[in-house]
């Protein structure tokens, strides 16, 4: 058994980090992300810098695509190529940039209740 899973039941995630950018037409931003305010994901967990606040709206837009693009994608699925998402506020020109910086790995039995064994009998009697 390789080192990376060792325990048999290790997985790996992207860790992600969001960062409003710069938006190439200049439209203005109407919400509170200057350019540079970022969040990074990793496992579960979102982490915000110490003291900047980043806007609700557009949090809850980017929230579905988060646990996407902490996996491993197709190289031809849109999900892999496509980086940047729009802010959901029609009028304001933020634009977010979500990386890929690393990948964390976390044990199958840390992160459910569902055991291993219980989810393959299951796919058996299908
Ligand atoms: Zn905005």
């Amino acid at each position: 058994m390789s080192e990376e899973n060792r325990f048999g039941d290790e997985f790996d995630l992207y860790d992600l980090k969001v960062e409003t950018i710069e938006n190439p037409e200049r439209k203005p931003f109407i919400c509170n992300h200057p350019v540079g305010s970022f969040f990074e994901v990793k496992g579960e967990n979102i982490y915000f810098p110490p003291g900047q606040p980043f806007p609700l709206y557009p949090i809850a837009a980017l929230l579905p695509l988060l646990p996407a693009k902490q996996r491993q994608t197709h190289k031809n699925d849109w999900m892999t190529t496509d980086m940047v998402i729009a802010c959901p506020d029609p009028n304001c020109g933020g634009l977010f940039k979500i990386t890929r910086t690393g990948k964390s790995s976390f044990r199958h039995k840390e992160v459910t209740a569902v055991s291993l064994k219980k989810r393959n009998e299951d796919k058996e009697s299908i």
